[in-house]
């Protein structure tokens, strides 16, 4: 039995969404399929509770909106005209819910963690109930497995669950596997599960694939296929390096750095859960669906490639913390990381020297980073600087600790072609290698890394 995740990517367009459901028919009878939201629908859900919030006068609209964007998908891949009024009907259902929710924390005047939790997690719920009417009216079992009632069991940890593995092991023995293996698909949910106390509770942005890492763990699923409307892993991004190539296989640890920074193919923590149970992942083609794809496996694969990709983010800002003696400083790194956590930022990365402690942060946060320290009382630091206009280069593959040299070609390539380097890190793991360069530099560093490990052959 496989465990089949089907990204919100591929489910856009109408025809599309049509072709999706008919290899679903082809190639995920006796499975379990894990989907995302329609494409953009998370996304309409989050923006939906801000202008809630805001103007209770728009939540008729945001909900028409909703119902809209799932009926003309149905309305199109429906193949039987009575399957689509008892779908209108399930979906007016959940709209009722979220509504109620909208006008909740209108009224209420905030947006709890907890509610935005409860309001995103609607998107997969609609598209899961989409494509089993549609299978249905296509004449191929189907049903729909709500995670919070299979117990999919989280830590209860809003916007960033870890599933409860044991827990949610032992329940969906009970609940899913005895249906697997039949005549039908089994859709599940992706995105969400649920604490111990109830509550619904998200495995962040893009976190259906670790829900489906989870079941496939916790199902001991043959595999876990990755539906996607890309390739795979890429040597390189195809839109800066004309050369980039399919990478074929990697192991656990490769594609883990490669979800960081790059592709962000699979959500960072989906590895985590199949690690375990040794299980593997194929990341499949939608539009070429007998094509290779990237196959990620336990142990180091053979190959005789030392770096797999060179990757690389804009995102990207960086936040200087001058302070002097940062190793005879206790407590400053948890300080200033504390105080940006608690203000709700995330941070990449951190390099530091004993004089500059520097934080890699999303662009778009580094001006609220610098505000949040600069609070700090007392100040434990000099002087605050920020960086923009910088960008994120990362060699990935298994050979990068043990082979040698490897630095010092990547970095000589660099400086072949001008370009500056502007801060790198190198050492904590042992698959990635990651430095910074000025934007314009970007496009000139990754081809020279990429002409250096993938010559043309
Ligand atoms: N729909 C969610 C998101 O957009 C989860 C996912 O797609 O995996 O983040
Ligand atoms: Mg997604």
């Amino acid at each position: 039995m496989k465990v089949i995740k089907i990204g919100g990517g591929c489910l856009k367009g109408r025809k599309n969404i049509a072709r999706i459901l008919d290899l679903i028919a082809e190639r995920g009878i006796g499975n379990v399929v894990v989907v995302s939201a329609l494409n953009g629908v998370t996304d309409d859900l989050i923006q939906g509770s801000r202008d809630a919030l805001e103007n209770e006068e728009k939540i008729p609209e945001i909900v028409a909106g909703l119902r809209k964007k799932h009926m003309r998908v149905a309305r199109h891949v429906f193949q039987r005209e009575s399957a689509v009024n008892p779908y209108a009907r399930e979906l007016d259902r959940m709209l009722r819910e979220i509504e109620r929710f909208y006008y909740g924390l209108n009224f209420t005047r905030e947006i709890t963690r907890r509610m935005l939790d409860m309001i995103s997690s609607y998107g997969e719920r609609f598209s899961a109930g989409l494509l089993t009417a549609a299978l249905r009216s296509r004449h191929v079992e189907a049903d729909c497995l709500m995670p919070h009632r299979i117990g999919m069991l989280t830590d209860g940890k809003y916007g960033d669950a870890t599933a409860d593995l044991r827990r949610t092991s032992k329940n969906l023995e009970t609940h899913l596997l005895p249906l697997t293996g039949k005549k039908g698909v089994l859709f599940v949910p992706g995105f969400y599960g649920v604490s111990e106390r109830g509550d619904i509770t998200t495995f962040g942005r893009g976190g259906s694939d670790y829900s489906a890492a989870v079941l496939a763990a916790a199902l001991k699923a043959d595999v876990l296929e990755v539906w996607k409307d890309v390739a795979g892993y890429m040597s390189a991004d195809p839109r800066l390096v004309r050369g980039a190539r399919l990478i074929p296989s990697l192991s656990y640890d490769e594609a883990a750095e490669l979800s960081y920074f790059g592709a962000k193919i699979l959500h960072p923590r989906t590895v985590e859960p199949l690690r375990r149970a040794r299980l593997q992942i194929v990341i499949k083609n939608t539009l070429n669906p007998d094509g290779p794809g990237s196959l990620i496996a336990p142990g180091k694969r053979k190959s005789s490639r030392i770096i797999k990709s060179v990757a690389h983010d804009t995102d990207i800002g960086i936040l200087k913390v001058h302070a002097s003696g940062v190793g005879a400083r206790p407590g400053i790194l948890g300080l200033v990381a504390n105080r940006l956590t608690e203000s709700g930022i995330n941070i990449k990365s951190v390099v530091t020297s004993q004089t500059v402690i520097s934080i890699l942060l999303a662009r778009g946060d580094v001006e609220d980073g610098r505000l949040a320290l600069k609070e700090l009382r007392p100040r434990p630091y000099r002087k605050l600087e920020k960086t923009g206009d910088v960008a994120l280069v990362s060699l990935v593959g298994e050979g990068l600790g043990t082979g040698k040299g490897i630095a010092a070609r990547c970095f000589t390539a660099v400086a072949e072609r001008g370009v500056n380097v502007e801060m790198i890190s190198f050492g904590p793991s042992r698959v990635a290698l990651y430095f910074i360069v000025r934007t314009r530099d970007l496009r000139d560093a990754v081809c020279a890394i990429h002409e250096i490990f993938f010559p043309r052959e």
